[in-house]
């Protein structure tokens, strides 16, 4: 495994594999990396010949009240982890690579970013999608591997892909989570006891709107007040949003009926670091 800083070396390292007629397969990703990071990046190397993975906290996609500096950055047991993948190639830019002095383009996400998360984190989609697209033209990948547990987050990909014509092929792969079905984030270890306990109350609430949905119960109204409920039980979470909406364009339906997306947000009310602390996860049901 090779660790590289600059541009340049990502590109020579990529052109030397290419001349060989080898694919190239990348994982974006912030560090702090956990077993959802790494199943992304045992994807990548099922499916491609090489394997890039880039670790940077991009601070455009951080709005202007969540504390970029409190993101945790534990840089040598990250590249100890991409070392046991045996990925080829980790990309670790500082933010001066990727934004240099003058830097002024971005991409605009437009609607689709404005929505659920994007109501409560303003601009951080165009920060996500411009950090990408950067990345998707440094390392010029066949294929890149997003999780589902951004859900929104890969559906702005896969759109960004379609209408700027990138040539790359956009995986999602399942999210990870532990035994009792909390989804795996950099951010549960802000969780103490009592939050943690309470936290599985979010995947239990899609486990539940699903099974309810299976039924037969097509109102939303009538499966968010119990999933509210399930999530707000024992005061540590507050709930931000449900969204049942079209998988693709994520819109809000007025039916909950398959093919759909249940989307939800809740943040950690227990006392924490200054970062922003929104807990989400998704179930997609077809
Ligand atoms: P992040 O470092 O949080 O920006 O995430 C980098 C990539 O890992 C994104 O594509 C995430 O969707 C993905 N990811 C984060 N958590 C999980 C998880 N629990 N399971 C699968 N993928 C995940």
């Amino acid at each position: 495994m090779r660790r590289v800083r600059s541009i340049a070396q990502v590109r020579r390292a990529v052109a030397g594999w290419r001349a060989r007629g080898l694919t190239v397969g990348l994982v974006p990703t912030m560090g702090a990396l956990h077993e959802g990071h790494l199943s992304l990046m045992r994807r990548s190397k099922r499916q491609c010949d090489r394997t890039v993975v880039s670790i940077f906290v991009n601070p455009t996609q951080f709005a202007a009240n969540e504390d970029l500096s409190a993101y945790p950055r534990p840089l040598s047991a990250d590249l100890q982890a991409c070392q046991r993948e045996d990925v080829d190639l980790v990309f670790t830019p500082t933010v001066d690579v990727i934004y240099p002095a003058g830097f002024e383009m971005t991409v605009r996400v437009g609607a689709l970013g404005e929505l659920w998360e994007g109501k409560s984190r303003p601009g951080h989609f165009d920060g996500v999608a411009t950090v990408v697209l950067k990345l998707f033209t440094i390392v010029a990948p066949d294929m890149a591997i997003f999780g589902q547990k951004d859900y929104q987050q890969s559906v702005i990909i896969r759109r960004m892909v379609v209408d700027l014509n990138l040539p790359v092929r956009i995986v999602v792969a399942p999210t990870v989570r532990e035994s009792d079905g909390l989804a795996l984030s950099s951010r549960n270890v802000y969780l103490d006891g009592l939050s943690r306990e309470a936290a599985i109350g979010i995947n239990q609430a899609l486990i539940w709107a699903k099974s309810a949905i299976r039924t037969g119960v097509s109102r939303p109204g009538q499966l968010k007040g119990k999933m509210k409920r399930m999530i707000e039980k024992g005061g540590c979470f507050s709930l931000d949003y449900i969204g049942f909406c079209d998988p693709s364009t994520l819109l809000p339906l007025t039916f909950a009926r398959p093919p759909l997306a249940i989307l939800i947000a809740a943040k950690c009310l227990t006392p924490g670091p200054a970062l922003n602390r929104r807990y989400i996860d998704n179930v997609i049901i077809n």
